[in-house]
């Protein structure tokens, strides 16, 4: 009676705010199948609701105080560096997946297009990384001899044009976008028809882009048709997918439907980096002289001496400049993606604002650290104090909902990474900004953005029919997946098993196995998986969806 093949279709940003009305005009049919057949509700992602850390707590099972991944990029806490534009990779990831539990019980995997798995992971089959995969010449799949095969059936990787071509030309944006999963859901098909698989997943990603553009355009009046409906679209083309995968499915197979985050309107953008610098938490490095280098676009950089002096034809003089000065700080052009981190001056800054949180300036894990950890609690104490007053300035409302503690939202050795801070902003109609924004502290954005409340569908044999799932989790869906195949679930995973999903008969004749921890992994070494060019390319994609500042 256990599940012998799995099939998981995760629906990126999906959310029931959109579903549930679209499955009421009669528009979603499949999805509105799963939801009758078999259980479904929210699925709280995880802290932040960012897609690569819920995709790498999914996988794992995990949380960010274990697998690492707390947003697109990883800090190292070497403030001298551009700490906060290191791009993660399937490397970064510090614990075993489900893909290699499932790979050591022999199933035989078919994976598409999951975020944060760049470069492939080399597994029981054939997995096409998903989101930050570079291009088509990158090593996005696994075997390695079946790359061509996928990019000659017109496979291309999830990238988003960025910004500029959206503001150039929307309706093309939207064109590629659409085109690209397209082209990902042919090659998919053909895949599941031709290779054998126990545990198949793709990933819908065209939900998420389209929300975060069009959100506030849904069916608004006066907008141009295509950009009204483009939301409703990308929901109706992927019930539609969900209905040509489902004909791979029998009796037996368990079918998750899962998004990583949920959606909803965004109002107002914050530089917190700012408020820190207004609350005097963070300090810069003379200020009116940077608000005239940024202007320029200029900012100082160190240029080795020798080659400035070669550069004006007397490199020999070098020979007679002391050694301790072998930089000399010149204003040179910044590139767009440069950190905006470069400005402060971090031996009179507390506090910096990072990855949808705030960090202390701590003495002994950031480089240029000042706080004593005897001094941390008081200093942290102060800025939930200001938090806690920080208002809307036009509807004089505060905007901070909750405020979360590092020590009591992430657990494991890579705690530290995470920020020591983090909140919700009042029905998240805020969105935190790393940028220095001096002039002001809010500027207008009217987007979509994410939600902690993501959605599950789960049918199949096992499974109970049209019942309501409370309290589950985006960590609990690996041991759920571990559960009903009949294996033991890890100690190392944090997520639960949603066993009121079950079918009181599957629950009696096989009750949950927790095994202790301390299973064998070897992570791999994190290694810059990216070139320059790539980076950049990458970054500028991720901009224009309001990731990176
Ligand atoms: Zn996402």
């Amino acid at each position: 009676m256990k599940t012998k093949k799995v099939m998981v279709i995760g629906i990126d940003g999906g959310t029931f705010a959109v579903i549930l009305p679209l499955i009421k005009k009669g528009k979603l049919p499949h999805l509105a199948k799963l939801i009758n057949t078999g259980a479904w509700g929210e699925l709280k992602s995880s802290i932040p609701p960012v897609t690569p850390p819920a995709w790498v707590s999914f996988m794992t099972g995990q949380g960010p105080g274990k697998h690492g991944i707390y947003n697109f990029t990883s800090h190292t806490f070497d403030l001298t560096q551009e700490f906060d534009r290191n791009l993660v990779s399937s490397k970064s990831i510090k614990t075993q997946t489900l893909w290699h539990i499932l790979g050591d019980q022999g199933k035989k995997m078919l994976l598409v297009n999951i975020p944060t798995t760049y470069p492939a992971f080399k597994i029981n089959g054939i997995m096409i990384s998903g989101l930050l995969a570079p291009d088509e010449s990158s090593d996005f799949v696994y075997p390695e001899d079946m790359k061509q095969k996928i990019v000659g059936m017109g496979y291309r990787v999830d990238r988003t044009p960025n910004i500029h071509e959206v503001l150039k030309n929307r309706k093309l944006w939207l064109e590629r976008i659409f085109d690209t999963d397209e082209r990902r859901h042919n090659v998919t098909l053909q895949l599941l028809g031709k290779y054998p698989w126990d545990v198949f997943m793709v990933v819908y990603s065209v939900t998420d882009r389209v929300s975060h553009l069009f959100w506030h355009e849904q069916n608004a009046p006066g907008v141009d048709e295509e950009f009204a409906s483009a939301v409703e679209r990308a929901y109706v083309r992927v019930d539609e997918r969900i209905g040509d995968l489902l004909k791979f499915t029998d009796e037996e197979t368990l079918v998750f439907v899962m998004s990583d985050h949920g959606f909803g309107p965004n109002e107002e953008s914050i530089s917190m980096n700012k408020w820190l610098y207004d609350e005097g938490f963070l300090r810069l490095k003379k200020p009116e002289c940077f608000s005239f280098l940024r202007r320029l676009k200029l900012h100082k950089k160190k240029i080795p001496v020798e080659r400035i002096l070669q550069r004006f034809g007397v490199g020999s003089l070098s020979r007679i400049i002391p050694q301790k000065i072998n930089t000399f700080p010149v204003p040179v052009l910044r590139g767009t993606n440069e950190s905006p981190f470069y400005l402060v001056d971090w031996q009179n800054t507390v506090a910096y604002a990072h990855n949808w949180g705030i960090y202390i300036n701590q003495k002994g894990r950031e480089n240029l650290g000042i706080v004593n950890s005897s001094d941390y609690h008081d200093v942290r104490g102060k800025i939930i104090t200001r938090l806690k007053e920080l208002r809307d300035p036009v509807s004089g409302k505060k905007i901070i909902d909750e405020i979360f503690l590092n020590e009591k939202i992430y657990q494991g050795p890579l705690a530290k990474y995470g920020p020591d801070l983090m909140y919700s902003f009042r029905d998240f109609l805020y969105l935190q900004n790393n940028a220095f924004h001096f002039k002001q502290l809010f500027t207008a954005n009217k987007e979509g953005s994410h939600r902690m409340e993501g959605l599950c569908m789960v049918s199949g044999k096992v499974i109970k029919k049209g019942i309501h799932i409370r309290g589950a989790e985006i960590i609990d869906i690996a041991p759920t997946l571990l559960h009903s195949m009949g294996y033991p679930i890890p100690g190392e995973m944090d997520g639960k098993v949603l066993t009121d999903i079950f079918e009181d008969t599957f629950l009696k004749d096989n009750p949950p196995e927790f095994e202790k921890a301390g299973r064998e992994y070897q992570a791999e070494v994190e290694t810059d998986v990216f070139n320059d060019e790539e980076r950049q390319k990458i970054m500028a994609d991720l901009r224009g969806l309001g990731y990176l500042d």
